[in-house]
């Protein structure tokens, strides 16, 4: 039926920005939008004694309430409904992830769009030349010789410019008007974002020939560009995978479709973006979080209106909408940052997957050392599983030399021999990367008299200890207090670091080679974004030096020049509770291990350990991740644990232990109960403090609910929600499910 003859509906469903899990029907008044009522539309309400934005999620004729007794909505704030695979995606992640889906439209759209602005690019002004502009001798600038100099610039830019770098050149609005009113220039607006969909070729530089494995892997991706194709692209470090997704961006493009690329947020650096934009002739955009809430809206909308043919983003870019979908890519598909660990907890790997599938298009995920539940996927065959073994530079990757630390005295955290391996590099004029995995100058403050540790009031946690300024910081919680000159305890004066952070290390390199830049590089060293870039910069210029780091390292940043990697203590990992720590820090140790001989230097990497038995480590070191990988999913097979089956955690907390304890052993009791009643294969575990049971004050525990079929675990979890809505004690208690969950803390 055409839109103008479709009847108002008498009732629209509205999803609010509210953690209820529900929509809120309201009337339809005021002027109808001009394609009529439909889900997607933005509408202004009145909620409680508040106005707020909300969304249509349906139009109908009935409520359960009386229709005289809805309240008429205040207007309608867009003329057409938002984008529909935006909308779809919203609608799919508040239903899988069991999360209210006003507040999930609320987190997937951009602050303006939330506040009610109308989604719509900024524009700006461009002058281009006319016609009669163009002409040999254009009439009327005889006299007037800034004008024609105006003009013979403006001559020069085929595709205009825009005001400012107009006046930039010391010329007039005035003489602009003027050159207007002789009619041998126009005046245009233009989205901020750029003009439209490429017009010449879309490459700037040539792609590089490939080499055989990434011909293979182009190949199976060319065959399935029209067609879900999901792909898992697994491949040393170094060796070609972002070229293979700059080839199959290069297809998309050429097809007239976009490309959206999920990194992770340590990923995403000015160098990244610059190899991108190096590559295409169209525009780059990048979401990140340092842009405005206007350049969001603008990319938002390039996106939406299919102007952006390239868009990269970190975890809630996959929330953009796109107007020609053709391929979606997610960079390090293994990172922990595409989960989103409170509020909204989505997977952003996972929901590239569903979206890809939802618009029958190739999805690629590329790792060096891909999640367990990828390569899971990609033996059963659902995925299909692209290898390259080899790196682009000929060089095979470092191999990890154990180095068994015990009994050995150390200096900032390292041993002799690793020292002298330090030196050697040195001298032959290398870089060294040393990789620790603490910030702060040791991770904490002891008393070599009682034992006393210095211990957060807040969590169940030691404070770490910082240098410059001298302090002690609670990592989980911010709670910063002064050195104490004494032991609270026994006042000993024999306070003296324990264990070893990236400043004693940065300290100790520094004493024992006072020639050599060090440069320290973690959070606290690099809390504004420039500074990374400008030490990494330097770094790059190849002078020997050492850099000290964290995480932060070990990730996505090349560094031709190093050639030794010296992992301070590999054992942070090896023996956690958390039942995915051991592949997190395996995938930690192979991928800064990455960082050792990418040029022409084959380099090494020394691995400090406690346990140097650990058959888990000797694996990793003697195989590589594949293979630890190939073990541990037959430990997982054996102990039940996802990938081989589905989780949901139920969090709980509260100042109160009491108030926890209770509804936890309540909410387990009666979803046992109804487990037992439908005859669902699941389990109810629980409930148990969690790892960390009191942080900030506040008390935690947790249920566990596990199954083999992912709709068993759906009803229990909806149940075990709709349980806790419906509880008046639970209103004491802050409590989550999160669907999937990356980690047990
Ligand atoms: P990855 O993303 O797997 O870490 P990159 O795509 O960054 O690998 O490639 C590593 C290096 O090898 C880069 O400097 C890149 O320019 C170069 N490279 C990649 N593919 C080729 C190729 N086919 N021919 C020559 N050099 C290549
Ligand atoms: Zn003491
Ligand atoms: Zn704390």
């Amino acid at each position: 039926m055409p839109d103008f003859l479709r009847p108002t509906p008498r009732v629209l469903r509205v999803a609010i920005p509210s953690p209820l899990r529900r929509l809120f029907d309201y009337r339809p008044a005021g002027p109808a939008p001009s394609d009529g009522w439909h889900p997607g539309l933005r509408v202004r309400v009145p909620f409680g004694r508040r106005q707020v934005v909300g969304v249509i999620i349906e139009c109908r004729d009935e409520s359960e309430l009386p229709l005289a007794d809805l309240k008429p909505i205040d207007a309608c704030l867009d003329d057409a409904p938002l984008p529909e695979d935006w909308l779809w995606l919203c609608r799919f992640t508040a239903r899988y992830y069991q999360h209210a889906i006003g507040d999930t439209l609320h987190h997937a759209m951009p602050a303006l769009l939330r506040q009610g602005r109308a989604l719509a690019a900024r524009t700006r002004e461009h002058w281009n030349v006319t016609e009669a502009g163009h002409a040999d001798a254009p009439a009327g600038l005889e006299r007037a010789p800034r004008q024609a100099a105006l003009l013979a610039m403006l001559r020069q830019h085929p595709h205009g410019l825009v005001t400012q770098a107009v006046l930039a050149q010391s010329f007039t609005r005035e003489q602009l008007k003027a050159l207007v009113n002789k009619g041998l220039i126009e005046r245009h607006e233009q989205p901020v974002t750029g003009g439209g969909p490429p017009k010449g070729p879309a490459l700037a530089e040539p792609a590089l020939p490939l080499n055989g494995e990434q011909a293979a892997a182009m190949g199976a991706l060319h065959e399935g560009l029209d067609a879900f194709h999901p792909c898992l692209l697994h491949g040393v470090t170094g060796s070609g995978k972002t070229e293979v997704y700059l080839q199959l961006i290069e297809a998309v493009v050429g097809r007239q479709r976009q490309a959206l690329v999920l990194v992770p947020e340590i990923g995403l650096t000015p160098q990244t973006l610059e190899r991108f934009r190096k590559r295409f002739q169209v525009p780059v955009v990048a979401l990140h979080s340092g842009l405005t809430d206007h350049e969001r809206l603008d990319a938002w909308e390039a996106a939406a209106n299919g102007r952006a043919p390239i868009v990269i983003g970190t975890r809630s870019a996959i929330f953009t909408p796109l107007a020609r979908p053709g391929a979606i890519i997610v960079d390090e598909e293994h990172d922990g940052s595409f989960k989103q660990q409170e509020g909204l907890r989505y997977h952003a790997r996972d929901l590239a997957i569903i979206r890809a599938h939802r618009h029958g298009i190739p999805v690629v995920l590329g790792s060096a050392t891909p999640s367990l539940e990828s390569l899971h996927r990609a033996r059963a065959g659902d995925y299909r599983h692209l290898r390259l073994t080899r790196r682009a530079s000929r060089h095979a990757p470092a191999r990890l030399e154990l180095v068994d630390l015990r009994g050995r005295p150390r200096q900032g955290g390292l041993i002799a021999p690793v020292i002298d391996a330090i030196k050697t590099t040195l001298n032959a004029g290398h870089q060294i990367l040393v990789f620790i995995n603490r910030r702060g100058f040791a991770p904490t403050l002891a008393c070599h008299a009682c034992g006393w540790l210095a211990e957060c009031n807040h969590c169940d946690a030691h404070m770490t200890l910082h240098r410059q300024p001298p302090l002690l910081a609670c990592h989980h919680c911010d709670h910063r207090r002064g050195l104490p000159d004494a032991c609270p305890d026994c006042g000993s004066a024999d306070l003296r670091p324990l264990g070893s952070g990236t400043e004693r290390t940065e300290e100790t390199l520094a004493e024992r080679f006072p020639d050599i830049p060090v440069h320290r590089i973690d959070r606290d060293s690099t809390r504004r974004r420039d500074a990374l870039e400008r030490t990494l910069g330097e770094v790059r210029r190849g002078e020997p030096c050492l850099l000290v780091g964290t995480q932060m390292l070990a990730k996505g940043h090349h560094l031709p020049h190093v050639n030794l990697v010296v992992v301070v203590n590999a054992d942070a990992g090896l023996y956690a509770s958390d039942f995915r720590a051991l592949e997190h820090s395996a995938q930690l140790l192979e991928q800064v291990a990455g960082r050792a001989g990418r040029s022409s230097h084959p380099g090494r990497v020394l691995v400090q350990t406690l346990h140097p038995d650990d058959p888990n480590l000797r694996l990793l070191a003697a195989r590589g991740y594949d293979a630890l990988a190939e073990q541990l999913l037959e430990e997982r097979r054996a102990a039940s644990l996802p990938p081989f089956r589905f989780l949901a955690l139920l969090r709980l907390e509260s100042p109160r232990d009491s108030d926890v304890n209770e509804l936890g052993e309540r909410v387990a009791e009666a979803t046992r109960e109804h487990i037992e009643q439908r005859g669902l294969n699941v389990d109810c575990l629980g409930p148990v403090p969690a790892p960390m049971e009191r942080r900030q004050n506040r008390y935690h525990m947790q249920v566990m609910l596990g199954a083999d079929k992912r709709s068993h675990l759906h009803e229990a979890g909806a149940w075990l929600i709709a349980w806790l809505e419906a509880e008046p004690t639970a209103r004491r208690v802050r409590w989550s499910l999160d669907i999937d969950p990356q980690t047990l803390a």
